[in-house]
């Protein structure tokens, strides 16, 4: 197998994801034959920084020893059961640790974030039926928030790009004001701006209420609208109009869940917790697909009853798979054994100073950082930013998806001093050409 080889076999017959597929007719693919820490490999030996954890999945690098490890031994004993009538070790044991970790319980998995994201709204909607209040079948959600791609969850993300063309498949859902604190007045706090916010939430549900099932949103970093960033004062304010106004607080901690905003999860830093917590993308440190949704004994409740159809008749055929529950126990074992959270605030620390001369950098502006994720725009970015940037920064080999005239640092935990460095040099020349 050679580089050439593989792009051209792989043109015609994968259809890639969130691509328009003519775009390779000049844009190479990147084929990787190997990965090993934060580095992606070629088929010609050439390596890339993988500065976007592969689509903010990956945790602890690629080819984690310490995951292959249990992978490996899972690998062994059971691969794969029906989780509806059966259990198995891994699925029992994360469940528990997902429970403690969060203060909620009675897991309920699905494959990916989107799936996540569906289980989320179907429970809340059928809570409210189950308990006499049929009525509530609307969601609201924020403005530009994203919560993945499915119709369901398609019809809560506010991303004109991923949402337009499907606007006729849609359920109209209602979104508030973000914020993000990008779209604050200018001198207004990012806290002020937060209870800005949460008014015009509050008005929203003072009208809704009644028809409201749930409020869904991205806890203090909204991904996909390019890493906007909140104060946790919102959060605070959410969870309170939710209560006052019966309405669920779903938590779409896909992206900043796991150790990603600095605490293990991102509503931690307002002192709340949801109705329900939806979990993917790091919960295997970027191995296997899976997803949890987590929620609360209220809830579980409303479903537990003599007649079948009160139950959550939800299944997807690898639920639970005993491989992604694996290799996610292996993940919080890390998390626990090397202490990732406190670590990770010494690298923040330092990769905020490396990063001093790309704050200062004349066309950076809102440099902004929530533990391990870090943004800014691009002052002057020309149409077509986001793919030149990404082209010259294969040539420097480093992996950046840029969001628009947002470029992004969202990588694995175990970037190193000297990998810090590279990739702030790295941008600093790109910035200097693009
Ligand atoms: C990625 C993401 C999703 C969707 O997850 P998939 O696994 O891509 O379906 C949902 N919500 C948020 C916040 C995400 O970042």
């Amino acid at each position: 197998m050679n580089n050439q080889d593989i792009l051209a076999r792989s043109l015609r017959a994968v259809w890639h994801p969130c691509t328009q597929m003519k775009q390779h007719e000049t844009l190479p693919l990147v084929p990787i034959a190997r990965g090993d820490g934060v580095w992606l490999t070629d088929f010609d030996g050439r390596r890339y920084l993988d500065a976007v954890s592969s689509w903010w999945v990956n945790l602890f690098g690629h080819c984690n020893p310490r995951i292959n490890a249990a992978l490996k031994d899972q690998l062994d004993r059971l691969e794969h059961v029906i989780l509806a009538g059966f259990t198995h070790q891994p699925v029992v044991e994360l469940s528990e640790r997902l429970s403690r970790l969060s203060g909620l319980g009675h897991c309920f998995y699905g494959s990916d974030g989107a799936s996540a994201t569906e289980i989320a709204l179907k429970m809340s909607f059928h809570y409210w039926r189950n308990t006499g209040r049929p009525q509530k079948t609307r969601f609201v959600s924020l403005q530009n928030g994203y919560h993945g791609e499915t119709v369901g969850a398609l019809s809560v993300t506010d991303v004109a790009l991923f949402k337009d063309t499907y606007a006729p498949l849609l359920r109209p859902s209602a979104q508030v004001p973000s914020p993000d604190w990008r779209l604050a007045a200018a001198g207004e706090s990012a806290r002020d701006f937060a209870l800005r916010c949460a008014a015009a939430l509050r008005a929203h549900l003072e009208r809704h209420h009644a028809e409201t099932a749930a409020l869904i949103l991205e806890p203090l970093v909204q991904g996909a609208a390019g890493m906007g960033m909140h104060d946790p004062e919102y959060l605070r304010q959410a969870r309170a109009l939710c209560d006052e106004f019966e309405v669920h607080l779903i938590a779409d901690e896909i992206a900043v869940g796991f150790g990603r905003t600095g605490t293990f999860f991102a509503h931690e830093q307002a002192g709340i917790r949801p109705d329900f917590l939806c979990l993917s993308k790091g919960i295997t440190g970027g191995y296997l697909p899976l997803s949890a949704v987590l929620t609360t004994e209220p809830v579980y409740q409303a479903f537990y009853h003599d007649e079948t159809a009160r139950g959550f008749l939800h299944s997807h055929s690898y639920t639970g798979n005993a491989l992604a529950c694996r290799a996610a126990l292996a993940t919080l074992d890390i998390f626990e054994e090397d202490g990732v959270i406190e670590a990770n605030r010494a690298k923040t620390a330092f990769f905020n100073q490396a990063a001093a001369p790309l704050q200062a950098h004349p066309r950076v502006k809102n440099f902004r950082n929530r533990g391990m994720i870090w943004a800014f725009e691009v002052a002057g970015a020309a149409p077509g930013f986001a793919r030149r940037f990404f082209e010259a920064g294969l040539q420097h080999g480093l992996l950046l998806r840029p969001i628009g005239d947002t470029v992004y640092f969202m990588p694995p935990y175990v970037i190193g001093e000297d990998e810090i460095r590279m990739l702030v040099a790295g941008t600093l020349e790109i910035l200097e050409k693009i």
